[in-house]
């Protein structure tokens, strides 16, 4: 599963550059990468225990909505400014509507809040490690 193949190289990450026991690590996943986050926090507790510097590390996860570029006038904008659009396409197309399963497939359904164009392409879907907490890196910030 996609959730196990994430934590694998999660664990693998912090193993390989960090050497002090790890207390949290926060995952930032996009909304449409459709994970589910039970299935990756049960894939990482049960990676974690194979290596010390992760095995009491607890595994946050964020989810965060995508952004979106017009190629046509350059304007970014945020899920929020379509979400009436999406809500449309959601509407003629009941709750299996396309852009569930293919969020690729935006561009062909939604367009540009500025100019009209359907030229669209969606930033900010890398999945990413935010940020990491060791143990004992508050008593080194005194
Ligand atoms: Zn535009």
């Amino acid at each position: 599963m996609h959730e196990w193949s994430i934590a694998y190289s999660v664990v693998k990450t912090l193993t390989e550059n960090f050497n002090k026991r790890i207390s949290k690590v926060t995952l930032v996943i996009p909304l449409f990468s459709f994970l589910d986050v039970g299935i990756l926090k049960e894939a990482f507790n049960e990676l974690k225990k194979e290596n010390p510097i992760v095995e009491n590390a607890e595994l946050e996860v964020k989810i965060q909505e995508p952004s979106f570029r017009c190629r046509n006038c350059n304007r970014e904008f945020k899920f929020s400014d379509i979400q009436q659009q999406v809500g449309e396409v959601k509407n003629s197309y009941g709750e299996e509507y396309p852009l569930h399963l293919m969020p690729e497939l935006f561009p062909a359904f939604i367009k540009c809040p500025y100019c009209g164009s359907h030229d669209i392409e969606a930033i900010g879907q890398e999945i990413y490690i935010e940020k990491v907490e060791e143990y004992g890196a508050v008593e080194r910030v005194s």
